[in-house]
C-alpha cells in the first residue's frame, strides 16, 4: 500500500540509477520502478578513517556520487534521488585474501549497512538549488561456524569472488547463513522498504517543508554541493560492538530519480535534451582552448586573464566561463573584491591534460572526430553508416586504417583518447575478476598500452604482450609511463591477418563492438584455435541491459560507428559461445567499461557441449 502511491507520483518522470549493478536493477524493477541508468564517475576515495561510522562513509559517498551525476547532468527544476551503499569490506582480491575475510564472519554475527542519498534539484533563477536526503539501513547478519572444508568449498565455488565482503546471501553464500535480522533485501544489495518510505515522505511533505528536513538535517549537504571533497584511503574499517565483531560489507549504488517538473506541463526532460549538444561543445571548446589547463597552472585567474592566456576575446571568454561554471566545470568566486574562475575538483582530476585520469584526449576525439560525424547523423541513419567520407572527405572502409591512422595527428589524437579511458577504467577492468590462474596475457587491439600496464600493475605474476597495428606499436613510446614495466611488450601485426600471439589469457577491450559479425567469426576462429581448454578470454565493452535499453552512453556511441554494435551479455555470449568459449563472469565495474570473463571449454567434454549460451548467462556470475 504504501509503495503504489509512490511508484505512481513518479510516473511520468525520468528516473536515473547511476549504476548498473543488476541485483539492485532487478530490485527496483521488480518494485515497478522504471529508471535509466547512468553510472557515476566519482570514485570511492573517501578516508574511511575520518566518519565516525561506517554507515557515515557510506552515506557521504553516496552523496558524492549522486552529486557528481546531478552536475554532470544538471536538469532544471527537478528532483533526483539517489541512493548509495557503502562499501567497508572490499571485494576480495583472490582465494586467501576471501578465506580471510570469510573466516572471520564465521559464527559471528556482523552488520550490513546501506546508505542512501536522495538530492532533489530544484532551479532558482539562474541557480540551481541541491537538497539532500539521507539515511542508511542496517540488518544483522549472523554466520553458522564454517568448517575449513566448507569455507573451501565455497571459496572454490567461485561465488565469493567480486562480492564486496566476501558472499552473496541470494546464491550459494545464503548456505552459510543462520540468521538474518532485519531487510532481507538490504543484503542482497538495496533497501527497498526504507526507501520507499523515505520516497513517501518527500512526496507527502507539505511543499513548505523541505523534504531535506525528512530525517537527517542535510545543512553540511548543502556546503558539499560546493565543495565535493576527496580522501585518499581505501583501508578496511572494522568495530567491535557490544563485543562482537562487526564487519560491514555492502556495495556501491546510488540512484538519481528526477526531473520531478515543478511545472508537470513542461517537458524538462526534453528541454535538457535539447541543450545537451550546447553543453558537450561547452565542454569541448573549454578543453580545446585549455581552460582547464591555464586555470590549473594559476589557480585561479580573472576574466581578462583567462582570455589573454588561452588568447580569445573577452566577450567571448566570458560567455565560455560563464556556461562552464552553470555546468559544475568551473567556480567563480570573489577575491578581494575581483571574481576569479578557477578549476572545480572534477574538472582538475578529469579535465586537466596533464592530470593522471584526465579525459583530455578523449573530449579532443569527441571534438575533433566524433562531432563532425554526428553533425551528419540525419544521412548516417539513412544509409546505416558512418560518414566519415561526408565529414572528412575521405571514405573508410576499415576506419581505423583509413580514417584514425591515415595521419600522424589523427592517429595521435585517436591514440591518445584511447589512453584517457584506458587509464580511467584500466583499474576496474584489470581487478573485476580473479587471474591468479593465468600467467601471461595477451592484450588484443590494446593500443599504447595503458591497459595492460593496470594488469601488470594488480596482478604481479601476469606479463602482457600488446598487439595492435605497426603504425599504433611504432608510436607506443609517446604514451609509455615513467616507470614502464617490463612485463609488458609489443608485438605489431593485424589481428585478421597475422598470427596471434600465444598467452594463456586474452583481453579484448572494446574491440568487439566496432567489427561485423563475419569479422569477427575471423579474430574469433582465430583465437579459438590459440586457446587451448581452460584459456581465458576477458572482453570489456559498455554492456547493454538485455532489453537493450540503456545504457545510452552505447547507444549513443554505437550511431555513428561504421559498422559493428553494442550488445548486452546475453548477445556477447552467444557471439563467444560459437567460438567455444563459456562465460563465466560479469562484473558491472561502475566506471566506463564493464567487464567478462569467457573460459574456453574442452570440445570432448559433452556437458560442456551442450550447454547452451543462454544458461551459461543464467550461472555466470553477475555483479
Ligand atoms: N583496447 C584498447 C583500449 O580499450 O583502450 C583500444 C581500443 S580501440 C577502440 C581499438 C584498437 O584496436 C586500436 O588500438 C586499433 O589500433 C586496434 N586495431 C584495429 N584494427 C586492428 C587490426 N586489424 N589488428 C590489430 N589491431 C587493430
Amino acid at each position: 500500500m504504501l509503495l503504489n502511491p509512490v511508484i505512481s507520483k513518479l510516473s511520468g518522470k525520468l528516473v536515473v540509477l547511476a549504476s548498473a549493478s543488476p541485483r539492485r536493477l532487478e530490485i527496483l524493477s521488480n518494485a515497478g520502478l522504471r529508471f535509466e541508468v547512468v553510472p557515476s564517475w566519482f570514485k570511492e576515495t573517501l578516508d574511511k578513517s575520518l566518519f565516525k561510522s561506517p554507515y557515515d562513509y557510506a552515506v557521504e559517498t553516496a552523496k558524492q556520487k549522486a552529486l557528481e551525476v546531478a552536475h554532470r547532468m544538471p536538469f532544471v527544476s527537478c528532483l533526483y534521488l539517489y541512493t548509495v551503499d557503502g562499501l567497508i569490506l572490499e571485494k576480495p582480491t583472490d582465494k586467501q585474501d576471501a578465506y580471510r575475510m570469510l573466516s572471520r564472519l564465521s559464527g559471528k554475527e556482523h552488520s550490513v549497512f546501506t546508505g542512501v542519498a536522495i538530492v532533489l534539484c530544484h532551479d532558482k533563477s539562474s541557480d540551481t538549488d541541491y537538497k539532500v536526503v539521507d539515511f542508511y539501513e542496517e540488518t544483522k547478519v549472523k554466520f553458522a561456524e564454517l568448517s575449513e572444508e566448507m569455507l573451501w568449498e565455497y571459496i572454490n565455488s567461485g561465488e565469493p569472488m567480486d562480492k564486496a565482503g566476501g558472499y552473496g546471501i541470494q546464491a550459494l553464500g545464503g548456505m552459510l547463513v543462520e540468521y538474518v535480522k532485519g531487510d532481507f533485501l538490504n543484503v542482497v544489495g538495496f533497501p527497498l522498504n526504507h526507501f520507499c518510505k523515505q520516497l513517501g515522505l518527500i512526496f507527502n511533505s507539505p511543499p513548505e517543508s523541505p523534504a531535506h528536513k525528512i530525517k537527517r538535517e542535510s545543512d553540511e549537504a548543502w556546503s558539499l554541493v560546493n565543495s565535493l571533497s576527496e580522501g585518499a584511503a581505501n583501508g578496511e574499517v572494522e568495530l567491535l560492538e557490544n563485543g562482537k565483531d562487526v564487519s560491514q560489507s555492502s556495495m556501491q549504488e546510488q540512484i538519481v530519480i528526477g526531473p520531478e517538473c515543478s511545472r508537470q506541463d513542461i517537458p524538462h526532460s526534453i528541454v535538457s535534451l535539447l541543450d545537451g549538444f550546447k553543453a558537450s561543445k561547452t565542454l569541448f571548446t573549454a578543453s580545446k582552448l585549455k581552460v582547464f589547463d591555464v586555470l590549473n597552472s594559476s589557480n585561479s585567474l580573472t576574466l581578462e586573464e583567462v582570455a589573454g592566456q588561452i588568447n580569445a576575446s573577452v566577450l567571448g571568454t566570458e560567455r565560455l566561463l560563464e556556461a562552464a561554471v552553470s555546468l559544475g566545470l568551473l567556480e567563480r568566486v570573489k577575491q578581494q573584491n575581483t571574481s576569479v574562475y578557477r578549476n572545480t575538483e572534477q574538472a582538475s582530476r578529469f579535465l586537466v591534460s596533464e592530470s593522471p585520469e584526465s579525459l583530455n584526449g578523449y573530449i579532443l576525439h569527441c571534438n575533433d572526430m566524433v562531432w563532425p560525424l554526428f553533425s551528419h547523423l540525419e544521412n548516417a541513419v539513412r544509409e546505416g553508416t558512418s560518414q566519415h567520407e561526408l565529414a572528412f572527405g575521405k571514405k573508410n572502409e576499415d576506419v581505423f586504417q583509413d580514417a584514425y591512422y591515415s595521419k600522424d595527428e589523427v592517429k595521435i589524437r585517436f591514440m591518445d583518447a584511447m589512453h584517457s579511458i584506458a587509464r580511467v577504467t584500466g583499474k576496474d577492468v584489470a581487478t573485476a575478476f580473479d587471474l591468479s590462474p593465468y600467467k601471461t596475457a595477451c592484450d588484443i587491439g590494446g593500443c599504447t598500452g595503458a591497459m595492460a600496464y593496470e594488469f601488470t600493475k594488480a596482478h604481479p605474476g601476469l606479463s602482457v604482450i600488446v598487439f595492435d597495428l605497426p603504425q599504433v606499436i611504432e608510436m607506443r613510446r609517446h604514451f609509455q609511463p615513467k616507470e614502464a614495466d617490463d612485463r609488458v611488450s609489443f608485438v605489431a601485426g593485424d589481428f585478421f591477418k597475422d598470427d596471434l600471439p600465444k598467452a594463456d589469457l586474452y583481453i579484448l577491450a572494446r574491440i568487439l563492438h566496432d567489427w561485423s559479425d563475419e569479422k569477427l567469426d575471423v579474430l574469433l576462429s582465430k583465437l579459438s584455435k590459440m586457446c587451448t581448454p581452460g584459456c581465458g578470454l576477458l572482453v570489456s565493452e559498455i554492456l547493454l541491459d538485455e532489453e537493450r535499453k540503456s545504457p545510452s552512453r552505447a547507444l549513443l556511441q554505437a550511431l555513428s560507428m561504421t559498422e559493428g554494435k553494442q550488445r548486452s551479455p546475453t548477445e556477447y555470449s552467444d557471439l563467444l559461445q560459437k567460438h567455444g568459449f563459456t562465460l563465466k563472469h560479469i562484473n558491472h565495474t561502475d566506471n566506463l567499461l564493464d567487464a567478462m570473463l569467457f573460459v574456453k571449454e574442452d570440445p570432448n567434454d559433452r556437458r560442456t557441449l551442450l550447454g547452451c549460451s543462454s544458461a551459461s548467462i543464467e550461472t555466470a556470475e553477475l555483479e
